[in-house]
């Protein structure tokens, strides 16, 4: 296998980090990227300023050597802070051990650090600008295009990685040549970034906690930076009454804030202006089946699943995606089988974190809302307390718990969901938790974790 040279599409994230691991094995690396080199360009528009990394992403980094570098350009938070509309606020913790934190890092920066990590190594080559056209496995050809000249030329395809995101140009060369099937499955509601800027020298809001905005329907995000500043985002539907449809004119975006979200637009100084100017970006799933073909081309991290962001996991399922690749390279000794048992092995956990995304979607806008769910919180932390080695609240598991697969997180976190309904309806107002039913649920249907 090493003495093929890799082709890795996409220099993002996954496409980085990827690039790092395969250096570390002895593999002949070129990566193209269809931007100009980040370490000598501001960032580009167009995708989040930051993002939550988790304990996934962080064993990935780990694993490639670079989290001591990755430490100093990341604020932990330590659970959501949720604004009500009347200016009251709550923090809800997302753990309840010190280390169950989640990072706030910003994108550009971390996508640098990788980046500039995988150009130490003499075997890997990046080709900033060079954008990946199509794939033609039949004629094992990867056609490239050299966005300074705009001549186009060809490589052999064999082995190509694609990372190059959601809306990859692997995935839709294939889908074309009837090699693949995919579906975008768009959410109607868009997203759009403001910023909260510092105030004398310090973060406009705690900068150790997620901020939400939950309104029924839609809401406002913000995670820190470390310039000080908070990214928001608008988290709205596309059409109807109460969207970005109806936020045509300053006066109409004006009204919404001030009603909406009263303590924010204080923070937002130049909210109108941003508003206009900063793009309205879509979100979504994407399907697509398969994700290999034979040992010619594998789709990883977006390009493979991407999800919407509501879990603040696609780019940590991404580095978990390179990290199994990692692990696999012990086991094969040739492309085809590691490309078909990563996605057999991989799929399944894939569409779990993509089916939790939108449902956390539901939770952070509308169900943190109702009364029910802080009651069934503070029950999981309490059954959590009592039988650690069996009920861990399913939020944890995919953030805190690498070690239990995602299909895995969906399925105990289906029958944990049962066991707190069932324990709900039986506390009726005011009356305490029967704790005997409680123990006995548990230990009949959670088997204990492994570990
Ligand atoms: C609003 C928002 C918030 C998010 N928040 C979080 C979060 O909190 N936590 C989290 O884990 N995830 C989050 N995500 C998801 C995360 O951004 C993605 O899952 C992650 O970026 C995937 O990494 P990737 O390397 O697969 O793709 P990308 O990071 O998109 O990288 C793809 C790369 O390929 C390049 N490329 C594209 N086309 C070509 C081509 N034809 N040829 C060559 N190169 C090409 C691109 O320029 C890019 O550099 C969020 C996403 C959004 C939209």
């Amino acid at each position: 296998m090493r003495a093929q040279p890799v082709n890795i599409i996409g220099a993002g994230l996954a496409g980085a980090l990827l690039a790092i691991l395969l250096a570390r094995r002895g593999f002949r690396v070129t990566v193209y990227e269809k931007r100009s080199d980040p370490r000598n360009t501001l960032p580009e528009n167009g995708r989040s300023i930051n993002l939550a990394l988790a304990t996934r992403g962080i064993r990935a980094l780990e694993r490639a050597g670079v989290m001591d570098r990755i430490h100093p350009l990341l604020i932990p938070m330590r659970g959501r802070m949720i604004h009500e509309l009347s200016g009251t606020t709550a923090l809800l913790p997302y753990g309840q051990r010190e280390n169950e934190v989640i990072y706030s890092a910003g994108r550009a920066p971390l996508n640098r650090l990788l980046i500039e990590e995988a150009a130490l190594h003499p075997n890997v080559e990046f080709r900033f600008g060079h954008s990946c056209v199509a794939v033609s496995p039949a004629e094992n050809i990867l056609r490239l295009r050299d966005g300074n000249s705009g001549r186009e030329y060809d490589t052999q395809l064999a082995p190509t990685i694609a990372a190059d995101g959601g809306g990859s140009a692997v995935r839709k060369s294939l889908a074309t040549l009837g090699l693949l099937n995919e579906r975008e499955e768009p959410l109607d509601h868009d997203y759009k970034e403001l910023t909260l800027p510092s105030i004398n020298g310090h973060h406009a809001l705690d900068p150790n906690a997620l901020h939400v905005w939950p309104r029924g329907g839609f809401m406002l995000i913000a995670l820190p930076n470390p310039d000080l500043s908070f990214t928001a985002t608008l988290f709205l539907a596309r059409q109807g009454p109460r969207s970005f449809a109806a936020l045509g004119t300053p006066q109409a975006a004006q009204e919404f804030f001030g009603a909406q979200f009263p303590d924010a637009v204080p923070l937002i100084p130049d909210l109108l202006a941003e508003f206009a100017a900063n793009p309205q970006a879509q979100l979504g799933t994407v399907h697509a089946t398969p994700w290999h073909i034979t040992g010619q081309v594998l789709l990883l991290g977006d390009a493979a699943h991407a999800m919407v962001p509501f879990h603040g996991q696609g780019m940590n399922a991404a580095f978990e995606d390179c990290m199994m690749i990692d692990t696999l390279l012990d086991r094969h000794d040739d492309w085809a089988s590691l490309f078909e048992n990563f996605e057999s092995l991989r799929r399944p956990h894939a569409a779990a974190i993509a089916q939790m995304a939108l449902e956390n979607y539901i939770e952070m806008r509308d169900t943190m809302r109702d009364p029910k769910f802080a009651r069934h919180k503070a029950l999981a932390l309490e059954l959590e307390r009592r039988f650690p080695d069996r009920f861990i609240p399913r939020y944890a598991m995919v953030m805190f718990h690498p070690e239990i697969p995602y299909g895995e997180a969906l399925r105990r976190g289906a029958v944990q969901t049962q066991i707190l309904d069932e324990l709900d309806a039986k506390s009726n107002d005011g009356a305490k938790v029967d704790f005997a039913l409680a123990e006995k649920l548990v230990l009949e249907r959670l088997q204990p974790l492994e570990g």
